[in-house]
């Protein structure tokens, strides 16, 4: 089977990306649209529809209508559906990491592996079946059993970041339409193709049209799904200010929301970790993907002498690192993912310097040789940087690694626990009772002992503490099935036992 049409048409450089309706590709109905831009050369590779009330409630009265249908279709062919997705998507997986790296800019293997770890969720979601199990108690009183089941809530939207456009949204829709829901998708304008293929390849499974729907846009199509009544529940993915706004709209328009938000990732390095598996750990966590993860290490937490150690080794590998277009072989980091994020992340730099941080490494103003418009920075390391700074408080997501000097462990602990945000956290040690004690005092989380980026796998779920998560539900595992469900409880009896008259007291086992 080839590459779905879509595929070929968002490649072109003059094409637009549309929407995703009721089985079909629909072009913009509004009008608007914005550039999206090859992030290695900066140029703009093709455009991208934004839609408003028009597309979205087209989408919600296709996903309306389809919702009925596929919640009475039995889990088990539901789940078949799901397993034909994922041969397709192990299929293309090649094409839908290329696609990640032209429009986000992270290196090609890195896109792959951003694909992998969307399809082990497709893989959890295809055991639904067993997932959607109810428990059931027999003779609760006399002649009356009670069972629990959990059932679908209807339409239901996600609004993804543009980290992962594979990725997040595979949080989200294989686990929301396994457990009978229509799905709508608002993905980021900035990498808006691989949703468009990934809704041809479930069309091409066989999932009948309106269950999944994807209306490209920004605030306004994201605003319109706020508040749309027939919107059942939300999940989104994203910085923490539009995260705390989309929870606290969503709730206000009595909507279930799970809001996943930013991060500001510590590793604690303890004087008796392995220094060189350190390093590499904070290399690769720190710039990987140039820091655009919400899992990436931004902050080395050294603890007593280690530092003296490991910053020269740090600045060495930083300074080395080879940035360059993500489809080159050999490249470690790509570019950022726009010029708007490359200057704020360049202005984070300065404002490093003004705070009084030791600017180790600086990676502003990179030319990458063949691509001078590319949007690139190179990795940049600061020490003897103070809880009080803002590049120590605020989220860059950018390439930038800051140094923490603390005199012992007490001190790392308070340092990651007084932080505002809770998503992932790292100790390095080869002490067994450091190590637990760490995972059990830390207000964070997702905990990596030894792990420096420690995302939880698809049976597990994904969610951080305090400033990085709002609602009650992590994402995907277990939890987003209960997310995408809710419970009814059946007590029932048979004639043999009525007909005894009206009772007045509260039923109790008889
Ligand atoms: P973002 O918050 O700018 O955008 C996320 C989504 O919200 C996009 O679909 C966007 O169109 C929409 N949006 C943006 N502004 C809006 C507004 N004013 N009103 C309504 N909707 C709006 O985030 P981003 O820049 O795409 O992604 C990076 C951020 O996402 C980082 O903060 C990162 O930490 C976070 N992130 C968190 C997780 C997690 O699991 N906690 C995972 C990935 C990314």
């Amino acid at each position: 089977m080839g590459a779905p049409d879509a595929l070929t048409a968002t490649l072109s450089p003059t094409a637009e990306v549309g929407h995703f309706i009721a089985g079909r590709a629909v072009a913009s109905l509004s009008g608007r649209r914005q550039p999206v831009y090859n992030p290695a050369t900066g140029e703009v590779a093709r455009h991208v529809a934004l839609g408003g009330a028009d597309e979205v409630d087209a989408a919600v009265v296709a996903a309306h209508a389809s919702f009925q249908g596929w919640a009475d279709t039995p889990p088990i062919r539901r789940a078949r559906v799901l397993f034909k997705f994922l041969e397709l998507m192990n299929q293309h997986r090649d094409a839908l990491a290329a696609l990640i790296t032209a429009e986000h800019g992270k290196v090609f293997t890195d896109a792959q592996g951003e694909v992998s770890r969307g399809i082990d969720i497709i893989e959890f979601a295809c055991g639904i079946p067993q997932l959607l199990k109810g428990d059931y108690t027999e003779q609760v009183s006399t002649g009356i059993d009670n069972w629990t089941l959990r059932q679908p809530l209807g339409v239901v939207a996600g609004i993804t970041p543009f980290n992962f456009p594979v990725m997040v949204p595979c949080w989200m829709f294989p686990i929301a339409i396994a457990a009978g829901n229509c799905f709508v998708l608002k993905p980021s304008e900035r990498d808006p193709s691989p949703s468009i293929f990934m809704a041809e390849l479930l069309k091409q499974a066989g999932l009948p049209d309106g269950v999944f729907n994807v209306v490209q846009g920004d605030k306004l199509a994201v605003d319109t799904l706020l508040t749309n009544p027939e919107v059942k529940a939300i999940s989104f993915v994203g910085s923490t200010p539009i995260a705390q706004y989309i929870y606290e709209t969503g709730a206000h328009h009595g909507k279930r929301v799970q809001a996943l938000g930013g991060a500001k990732n510590h590793m604690v390095v303890m004087p008796d970790a392995d220094l060189e598996q350190a390093v590499d750990a904070l290399i690769g966590a720190g710039y990987g993907s140039a820091g655009e993860r919400c899992m990436a290490i931004s902050v080395a937490v050294a603890v007593g002498d280690v530092a003296d150690k490991l910053v020269p080794a740090l600045a060495a590998r930083a300074k080395a690192l080879k940035v360059k277009n993500g489809m080159e072989p050999d490249a470690e980091m790509g570019p950022v993912v726009t010029k708007q994020a490359l200057e704020r992340i360049e202005g984070y730099i300065g404002l490093g310097v003004e705070e009084g941080a030791t600017l180790v490494v600086d990676g502003r103003g990179l030319k990458v040789p063949g691509h001078e418009g590319g949007f690139f920075t190179g990795g940049t390391l600061f020490d003897h940087v103070a809880p009080e700074m803002r590049i120590y408080r605020e989220e860059i997501f950018g390439p930038v690694l800051v140094v923490v000097r603390v005199p012992d462990f007490s001190a790392a602990v308070k340092l990651v626990n007084d932080h505002e945000y809770g998503n992932g956290v790292a100790c390095f040690t080869s002490d067994g009772n450091v190590a637990r004690e760490f995972a059990r005092r830390i207000q964070v989380g997702m905990v990596g002992i030894n792990v420096p980026i420690p995302v939880p796998m698809a049976w597990h779920g994904f969610g951080g503490w305090k400033k990085s998560l709002f609602g009650d539900m992590n994402a995907y595992g277990e939890e987003g099935v209960r997310f995408y469900t809710r419970q009814k409880s059946v007590m029932q009896r048979w004639p043999a036992s009525i007909g005894k008259g009206a009772e007045f007291v509260m039923p109790t086992a008889k």
